[in-house]
């Protein structure tokens, strides 16, 4: 990840309006110094969710929701740390210095390219709706129903047939050659120079979580147009194809909401069912999905999946590799089956939202999905099909990530093909191998118990701590800096306890003191935390690190006797130490209850007696 210098980080702080940054999610009214609305974390009539003017953190008084503008896009709208800063960062134009970062830093920034690219796509939507040619361009949009709002609405442009006319319209506008080649939109030529990457096709821009074009997608809408169906912007520093998800940042709250979406393979698709209402939805670069897309999903915690891409048999065979992929995650997967010769866009249009919803609700399950899928080249009433099927489907499903999602396909596999369970090895699906590779790719990465204690110990307090200041109070309590023994852990921790005192809030990037504490920071905020009991997991977290710390000091005085460099007199009083320390297990302090609860607890002691 991007590390930002110090000093633009706290600009970025100062310059935050959390009213701004909410009112675009949430309907905010103003009553007095306060502004109230909806809360956008759980379900409510009247409003319970407030920001104090000039506070720098939200609370909702119904569910206890609680924190800054990065907690807000990060829970809400599930952005990475970075993704949070540099959406906050555009909204305020302040400009992050970037000082570190995995991403090469070679050519022009990434600020640069999103301008030209923005550039140009005004200039294509410029050109669809006010040129001769876009008139055309715009004659075959209307055949398939698409009008001016929804040109409007999701910027749809033209690039021109001329060649050269875009470079010379950037470049009028200050957008060097230099810069379009590295955002795209020109490619170098093998006999040296440019040529335009766009030429004579409908363009439909893509955006990143914040809203910024990072390329397009580029539809031919002329028999006699050079190339594919589908162009789309190459591998640049912004756009990486394997992770990008067309209509994303349209459907990212309702998908993280939800935890659901559906899967299409058009753009056109995605758009006319965001159009429509069903604004969650994504599509792949055609029926391309890989790995990174499903993880992209994963992240905004989805647990359904509705594929419904085209009838023809290279959709069907899509969603046959694609449905396995999400599978393999645990997660539910369910295929819409349009009519023959139908896909989304043209069956909504058609049938309308109605019959579209009706079409989910009664789509098929994966795994009836997949039956029928083999059963059209194997005879299922055979023996030999049924064995061959069984043995198909059997393999597949073991070799998924999840044991209990093994186990209850098998069942359903031996339902629907009518095989007894036991022949299929229902109760024998534990697959070692699985788990044992998983862990190696994971074990690539550094892991430290050290990091991983402290920062769950951190993570209590910063997701929870402005909801629960009780666990401020058990914090301070109990754990000193100097308890934790991983610098970073130790530094943000020691800003987050002086502040505290001070009664200072705790917004995410007042606690970066160094720039390397924004790796961990990040990887705090990105796990979630258990609501459920959260005092007794983080006495627990507490207790593990005094737990830690008092075998940490009798090692140390057991090191110091074995070393042998001290008197018999010296070595008994350690172990007079080593005994007394030994008998005084560390246990977590708590604090008084409030008086309120003081008063509680008195009346139910007098009462017993
Ligand atoms: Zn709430």
């Amino acid at each position: 990840m991007p590390i930002y210098s110090k000093e633009s980080l706290e600009a970025l702080r100062r310059s935050i309006d959390l009213v701004e940054v909410i009112s675009s999610n949430v309907d905010l009214k103003r009553t007095g110094s306060s502004y109230k609305g909806l809360c956008p974390f759980h379900d409510e009539k009247t409003p319970s969710f407030m920001i104090q003017k000039g506070d720098d953190h939200y609370h909702c008084f119904g569910c206890g929701a609680h924190g800054d503008a990065i907690h807000f896009l990060m829970t809400l709208q599930r952005l990475s740390f970075s993704d949070a800063v540099e959406s906050l960062a555009e909204k305020f134009q302040v400009h992050l210095d970037v000082i570190e970062g995995k991403t090469e830093n070679k050519g022009p920034s990434k600020k640069i390219l999103k301008e030209a690219l923005e550039k140009a796509s005004r200039f294509f939507q410029f050109y669809l709706l006010h040129t001769p040619e876009g008139y055309e361009a715009i004659k075959y949009l209307s055949k398939r129903s698409i009008y001016t709002d929804f040109i409007r609405q999701f910027k749809i442009g033209l690039a021109p047939k001329q060649i050269g006319m875009l470079k010379k319209i950037l470049n009028e506008q200050g957008v060097t050659d230099d810069v379009m080649l590295a955002s795209g939109l020109l490619a170098q030529r093998s006999s040296g120079g440019y040529r335009d990457f766009f030429l004579d096709r409908i363009t439909f821009p893509i955006h990143d979580p914040s809203g910024m074009v990072i390329g397009f997608s580029a539809r031919k809408y002329k028999e006699e147009t050079f190339g594919g169906k589908y162009v789309n912007t190459s591998e640049t520093s912004l756009f990486k194809k394997s992770r990008v998800l067309f209509g994303l940042n349209y459907c990212r709250r309702r998908i993280a909401k939800e935890r659901q979406v559906i899967i299409v393979e058009g753009q056109i698709d995605a758009l006319r069912l965001i159009h429509e209402g069903f604004n969650f939805v994504v599509a792949g670069q055609g029926t391309a999905f890989g790995e990174e897309h499903i993880h992209e999903l994963m992240n905004l915690g989805i647990s359904q999946v509705y594929l419904g891409l085209d009838s023809d048999e290279a959709g069907v065979e899509a969603a046959a590799k694609i449905g396995n992929l999400f599978q393999n995650e645990g997660v539910e997967v369910d295929v819409i089956t349009f009519p023959p010769g139908r896909d989304p866009d043209s069956f909504l249009r058609e049938e309308g939202p109605d019959k579209l919803a009706h079409l989910l609700e009664n789509s098929t399950p994966y795994l009836d999905f997949l039956v029928e899928f083999h059963s059209r080249a194997i005879n299922v009433s055979t023996p030999a099909g049924k064995n061959e099927i069984v043995k198909i489907l059997t393999h597949q499903i073991r070799g998924w990530k999840h044991s209990l999602m093994i186990h209850e396909s098998l069942k359903r596999i031996a339902n629907l093909l009518q095989v007894p369970e036991h022949m299929i090895g229902v109760g024998q699906e534990y697959s070692p191998n699985i788990h044992i590779r998983k862990s190696a790719s994971i074990g690539l990465q550094k892991v430290d118990p050290t990091r991983i204690l402290e920062s769950d110990f951190l993570r209590w307090l910063l997701l929870m701590g402005g909801q629960l200041p009780r666990l401020i109070k058990i914090a301070d309590l109990n754990i000193q800096p100097h308890h934790l023994i991983n610098s970073s852990c130790q530094r943000i921790y020691q800003t987050y306890l002086r502040r505290a005192h001070n009664n200072l809030h705790c917004d995410i990037l007042s606690l970066i003191e160094q720039e390397e504490d924004q790796e961990l920071l990040s990887n705090i905020m990105e796990k979630k935390v258990n609501l459920d009991k959260a005092e007794e997991h983080f006495i627990e977290t507490v207790q593990k690190i005094l737990d830690r710390d008092w075998m940490e000091k009798r090692e140390e005085i057991k090191r110091k006797i074995q070393s042998g460099q001290c008197s018999d007199e010296d070595a008994l009083l350690l172990l007079k130490q080593f005994d007394e320390l030994k008998k005084a297990h560390p246990k977590v302090l708590l604090p008084d209850l409030d008086t309120r609860e003081l008063r509680k607890t008195a009346k139910e002691l007098h009462n017993y007696e």
